[in-house]
């Protein structure tokens, strides 16, 4: 029966074509119905794919940043105009209400600006006389080919950190992107070529660890960028380093929220609706805890929660009425309920149960309500694992100390929020805080695309974080140039001590 239905393939030199003989299931999350079968790349695919980046580089390295920026202002203009279609297709296969869907294209398009201005951002470094009749200056070469893999919570958007500023650098791309929801990043490769990219400087291999593991081990990659859970991410980085590339490799998430006694609850509890259920949870900066100073903190948040949960709308992402769609998969959905399952049984207190939810018309989806726990303790497997649905708890603490140092034991360094109207609780808690994203009175301190993304601890492997400056960084190799040209007729004598200027 799904022989019939559309299959997906990939992307190599310019067309989109077929290649391995196994494939799997893309499914609507809204329905539960297999929509689509994606071609899982073989070994021959994937080389026909580094092939193909391999032949296209020296063109593309040689072509001015300027030209190479135009494609990226082509691209922004043919992604505006073609956002429905591409938010329609990420609801479709990820589930997310369009409006999200909307809002992380619109994301992944500043990242597209961005990268047009690689000519400003290539310039480099000089130095005029950095000896007598010596110049010297710092060039940020590109690297070669490079790969990106990417995972299905945002399957436009992160796909968009990548690749631009990458080819904007002048290097060649393949994406892998998350198996479960690939379509959209697919039509955003084949709108880059209408938008001037030359064949073979972007190509998409659809596949699974077999994909990866031949990008990661193949010595014509360079450099792989990579985004999704900690243990795959810890090994990606591993396997890629011990292959003498250089990799970034973005893993899970627990952020915490702390609210403050002073805060403003309203505005935190509408706030904390969004990180948390947005997007299902499914988002590496949701905010699944909340740390409340005091148990009258704990009880005010629970109060407006609880009289905001029951307004939320829960269904299908096509609705735009709806606040929140399905989880992505039926074995994420199982996994989500059976952390339910699991804080129940660890002592938390359940106060909003979001098991057991039915939409009518859509039965088979993977729809999960919003689920709050009260008392919820570091030591239980719902404080201290990436749930990635949701699921919000309340951890009480009596300071704001505790909260500290409760967020900086945790192996998770990806964001945080501090709500308050104390500026010098806010200072405190931004200088000492051990996680790369803080947000002041923001839940989601997601950086824009003229600055980087990136957690610390087990969030992220490597040194660079993910778009923006860094991404100049990640995406060239400094090479240092210094040159003097000698008078005619001026010739100095051997000098055998270290060049200086004593
Ligand atoms: P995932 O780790 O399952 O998959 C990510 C990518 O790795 C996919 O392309 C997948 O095909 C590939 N992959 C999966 N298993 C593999 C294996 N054994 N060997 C090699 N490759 C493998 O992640 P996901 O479920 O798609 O995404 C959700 C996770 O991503 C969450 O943990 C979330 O926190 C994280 N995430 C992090 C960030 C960040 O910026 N830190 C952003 C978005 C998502």
């Amino acid at each position: 029966m799904t022989a019939t239905l559309p299959t997906i393939g990939h992307l190599i030199d310019g067309k989109i074509v077929n290649g391995g003989t196994r494939q799997q299931d893309v499914f609507n999350p809204a329905t539960g119905k297999v929509e689509k079968r994606l071609q899982l790349a073989d070994l021959a695919t994937v080389d026909a794919a580094i092939a193909s980046a391999h032949a296209a580089y020296p063109a593309w390295r040689a072509t001015p940043p300027l030209k190479r920026a135009r494609v990226m202002s082509n691209l922004k203009v043919l992604l505006e105009q073609n956002a429905d279609k591409i938010a329609t297709l990420i609801t479709a296969e990820h589930g997310k209400v369009l409006p999200d869907a909307m809002g992380e294209l619109q994301r992944g398009i500043e990242n597209v600006e961005y990268a047009s201005y690689a000519p400003e951002l290539l310039k480099g470094e000089h130095s005029r006389n950095v000896g007598p009749n010596i110049d010297s200056w710092s060039e940020f070469q590109p690297l070669g080919v490079t790969a990106g893999i990417t995972p299905f919570n945002f399957p436009a958007m992160v796909p968009l950190w990548m690749w631009p500023m990458a080819i904007a650098c002048g290097n060649t791309f393949i994406l892998k992107p998350s198996e479960r929801d690939p379509s959209s990043a697919l039509l955003i490769a084949q709108l880059a070529l209408e938008a001037g990219l030359p064949p073979g400087v972007l190509n998409v291999v659809n596949g699974d660890k077999e994909t990866v593991d031949a990008l990661l081990t193949d010595t014509r990659i360079f450099a792989v960028s990579f985004v999704g859970s900690t243990p795959i991410a810890e090994y990606v980085y591993s396997t890629g380093s011990a292959h003498g590339k250089r990799v970034q490799a973005l893993g899970g998430a627990k952020n915490h929220a702390v609210v403050m006694p002073d805060a403003d609850i309203a505005n935190a509890v509408s706030a904390m609706m969004g990180a948390a259920y947005g997007s299902c949870g499914e988002r590496c900066m949701a905010v699944p805890l909340i740390v409340a100073i005091g148990d009258e903190v704990a009880d005010a948040m629970i109060t407006g929660l609880k009289t905001e949960i029951a307004k939320m709308k829960v269904g299908p992402g096509t609705d735009v009425s709806n606040d929140m769609g399905p989880l992505v998969t039926q074995p994420h959905f199982e996994k989500v309920k059976a952390y339910v399952d699991q804080g129940v049984a660890e002592g938390a207190d359940l106060i909003v149960d979001g098991r057991g939810v039915s939409i009518p018309g859509h039965e088979q989806g993977y729809f999960l309500g919003p689920c709050l726990f009260d008392n919820v303790k570091p030591g239980m497997v719902i404080y201290q694992e990436e749930i990635f649905g949701p699921v919000l708890g309340i951890v009480r603490a009596q300071n704001l100390q505790q909260a500290m140092d409760m967020i900086n034991a945790h192996e998770y360094g990806n964001g945080t929020c501090i709500f308050t109207r104390d500026g010098e609780a806010a200072r405190y808690f931004t200088d000492n805080i051990l996680v790369g994203m803080v947000g002041v009175n923001v839940p989601l301190p997601v950086p824009v695309a003229y600055h980087s993304f990136g957690g610390w601890k087990r969030s992220l492997f490597g040194d660079l974080h993910a778009y923006g400056p860094d991404a100049v960084r990640f995406y060239t190799k400094r090479k240092t140039i210094t040159q003097r040209w000698p008078s005619a007729g001026v010739r100095e004598g051997a000098m055998f001590s270290f060049p200086s200027n004593r």
